[in-house]
């Protein structure tokens, strides 16, 4: 049973995996974080590791733009689930986010040419303002599925010390098996080894998190509700392949008619990707001035922020 909003406003569902590995139905009380070591949305082997839902960093805006895989209840996969004991860890009520970017101290400053901060969130130095997006993210957990804005009494050890289970940091399988609130991948039990999201700053996300549940009544502005972005985030070329069917294509055929790119035979199936919709994005890639394989119909972030396909 399941009960509370399934997808965090404003996120995107074009990357939804519960069609491909449907999980089950439960009543979430506790949040697993995760960091995932990379600088981009991951595909997770086509989901099969994918948690409920992925923030990934617009440093530029400040903002972490989120990516829900599975409804907020459905048990996700990104933890090891050993089926040999009695306590499974992914369907133990849990919801997990994949906070995109890096624990590891190697990565503190440098990850080759790119920089801690301007290219990628190393997380347990990270910037208020990160730490205050992922609040509202649970916040949201809290006011809509009771989730409790607390943590686990176990320390959040530095990467690689939150490695294996030799520092005392992992709870035990009966600790686990009641356990609500607030944890890292690090403590989870029953054959996890990670180590991440190391030593980030939860104490203080769970603390800006209750300032927005504690505020939303009185201070008039405070909501734990994050507005939805304007405009529908772009989903990634990959995503855009005959067939697909989705209100996001909907929004993006109306948009491209609006600035006059309309070079559809059809108003048919307006929401499936389909030739139409490359003969028109087309039109609108040569309408921004490009040319050659720039302007092949296939949308591209650039051209897909200018057209300000409403978010849907
Ligand atoms: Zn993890």
């Amino acid at each position: 049973m399941s009960t509370g909003a399934q997808f965090y406003p404003g996120a995107s569902t074009a990357y939804r995996y519960d069609g491909t590995y449907e999980g089950l139905m439960q009543e979430v009380n506790c949040c697993v974080t995760h960091t995932t070591e990379g600088t981009t949305l991951p595909d997770y082997d086509g989901g099969a590791m994918a948690p409920n839902t992925t923030l990934l960093p617009d440093i530029a805006n400040q903002r972490l733009r989120a990516y829900c895989h599975f409804p907020a209840d459905m048990s996700a996969r990104a933890l090891v689930d050993n089926s040999a004991t009695s306590v499974r860890t992914n369907r133990n009520n849990a919801h997990q986010v994949e906070l995109v970017g890096s624990c590891d101290p190697k990565r503190r400053t440098n990850w080759g040419s790119l920089r801690a901060g301007i290219d990628y969130i190393y997380w347990p130095e990270a910037p208020e303002w990160a730490l205050r997006e992922y609040a509202r993210y649970i916040a949201w957990l809290n006011t809509e599925h009771g989730v409790p804005l607390t943590l686990t009494p176990h320390a959040w050890l530095p990467y690689p010390d939150s490695y294996g289970s030799s520092h005392g940091q992992r709870m035990t399988l009966d600790e686990w098996a009641v356990f609500k609130g607030h944890c890292g991948h690090m403590h989870v039990p029953d054959g996890n080894d990670h180590g991440d999201p190391g030593n980030m700053r939860m104490d203080l996300v769970v603390q800006y998190a209750k300032e927005l549940v504690s505020g939303g009544g009185n201070s008039g502005g405070g909501s734990t509700q994050p507005p939805a972005p304007a405009y529908e985030p772009f989903p990634g070329p990959s995503w855009f392949v005959i067939g697909r069917r989705s209100p996001i294509i909907a929004a993006m055929h109306a948009r491209l008619v609006a600035v006059g790119c309309n070079r559809y035979q059809s108003t048919l199936n307006a929401d499936v990707w389909g030739s139409g919709d490359r003969a028109s994005y087309q039109a609108w890639q040569r309408k921004l001035g490009y040319t050659g394989t720039d302007a092949d119909g296939v949308p591209g972030p650039t051209s897909w922020a200018k057209l300000q396909v409403p978010n849907v």
